[in-house]
């Protein structure tokens, strides 16, 4: 009985799996799919090319043609002929699962204290939803502040086909050390949870990055800098928490598990520690010297700026809040200047969650353009660029044969005006398509 039991439930999983396949893969394997693009910005070139065919079968790009290329027969055409197609957008550095941190609606605070953990689900469920609806069709997700592996739950349901959402590389829970992370300010007889894992010393680091590993972290994420203030000289001062050597560990384990390391840094000694530690990707960045954008120039390491959410809710002018929120938002747009123009490599992130999931995505654009991208390096940014932050060149944020078949579209001209970006009218995903304000 208990045989037949085991034999029948795994028949059932079999034939839940095919069904999944099928929903999130799209059109058969076989199918041939035929997009005609008025404008097409393939994700890398500068220029733009004119009445394309993109011919999608399955959930790949078989070839791109002109305009007057054959057709066969009975192939279903998507006519995108008045519109700019480009490839589905990625943010790398999201957060499926915090809720925004409002004050006024109990702040980060509430997000671990006030949600359960189905709660949170179901929020972060509702975030994949709004991402792939503004045309993210992928996003590093960059740890579950207190949700622990929540993200890597999602993200199987996603492949599965059984909840819409993008391409999820997920982080998992975070690291940082003692007095490194909220939850904070409470008594401290009581134990409070914390948005990461903490760690102290090489070993402990070490440890928690396997961990996560182990439990499906495609990148781990570190926290160098924590508190931060405008100190009596008037300068942008940031509390630095892990050690080089504690850092070198996790980037050592990571790196060995050909995975890669993410690390939170403002300014002052947390950012050097993260890039003397050896961190591949520099997360916020709001101060960075110099010298600092030398060696990250050397040793290849990418930018992820996130300037949209520190030109939001400053606290009074005239608290320290107040003065610690306009130092950052200050300094954070000349080091994008100055690191656009050292050529660092910039990938493009929101820190939505951090801001509400109903804010816009495409909020950021402007403000990278705002500090020295071009309007098509800034696209870049979100397609190709990002592609490569996430070793996923040639796969993702391109419109090319071999790529996957995430494409968007929009009516005007994003690269005369970038709102256009806010405002994404086609979606596919995989050769699937998600959303087609378009055609009707
Ligand atoms: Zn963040």
């Amino acid at each position: 009985m208990r045989k037949f039991l085991m034999a029948g439930s795994l028949l059932v999983l079999l034939a839940f799996r095919v069904v999944g396949q099928a929903s999130s893969a799209g059109a058969p394997a076989s199918a041939l799919t035929v997009i005609r693009a008025g404008t097409l910005l393939d994700g890398t070139s500068d220029t733009v090319r004119k009445n394309q065919l993109i011919f999608v079968r399955g959930e790949r790009i078989e070839k791109v043609a002109e305009g007057s290329a054959a057709i066969p027969a009975g192939t279903k055409v998507i006519d995108l002929s008045a519109a700019t197609v480009l490839p589905g957008l990625i943010d790398a550095h999201t957060h499926i699962f915090l809720w925004g941190e409002d004050p006024a609606k109990g702040g980060y605070d509430a997000n671990i204290l006030k949600a359960g953990i189905a709660l949170r689900a179901a929020r972060a469920t509702f975030a994949c939803r709004r991402s792939l609806e503004q045309g993210f069709t992928t996003l590093r997700d960059v740890e579950t502040e207190g949700a622990g592996y929540g993200d890597v739950g999602i993200k199987q349901a996603i492949a599965e086909g059984t909840i819409p959402g993008p391409r999820l590389f997920v982080a998992t829970r975070g690291i940082s050390s003692t007095g490194g992370y909220n939850l904070e300010g409470y008594a401290p007889e009581l134990q409070v949870p914390k948005g990461v894992q903490i760690v102290d010393g090489p070993v402990e680091a070490r440890k928690a990055a396997r961990e996560q590993l182990d439990h499906g972290a495609d990148w781990i994420k570190v926290y160098m800098t924590h508190r931060s203030w405008v100190d009596k000289q008037g300068h942008l001062a940031s509390q630095p928490t892990l050690t080089v050597e504690e850092l070198a560990a996790i980037v050592d384990e990571a790196h060995g598990w050909g995975k890669k390391v993410a690390c939170h840094a403002y300014n002052g000694v947390g950012l050097q520690r993260a890039l003397d530690g050896g961190c591949d990707s520099i997360e916020h960045g709001l101060e960075i010297t110099d010298a600092q954008i030398s060696q990250m120039a050397k040793q290849g390491t990418w930018y992820c700026p996130t300037l949209a959410p520190y030109y939001h809710d400053w606290a009074p002018e005239n608290t320290p809040e107040g003065k610690r929120d306009r130092k950052r938002a200050e300094v954070h747009g000349a080091s994008v200047q100055k690191a656009v123009k050292a050529g660092i490599k910039i990938a493009y992130g929101t820190d939505i969650g951090g801001i509400e999931w109903t804010e816009p995505m495409a909020q950021e654009f402007p403000y990278l353009i705002q500090f020295g991208l071009a309007p098509i390096e800034a696209i870049h940014a979100a397609t190709s660029g990002a592609a490569e932050l996430l070793g996923e060149k040639g796969e993702l944020g391109v419109v090319a044969p071999g790529a996957y078949a995430d494409i968007i579209a929009v009516s005007g001209d994003p690269v005369k005006n970038v709102q256009e970006l806010g405002k994404v009218r086609f979606v596919m995903k995989g050769g699937s398509v998600f959303k087609n304000e378009i055609e009707k």
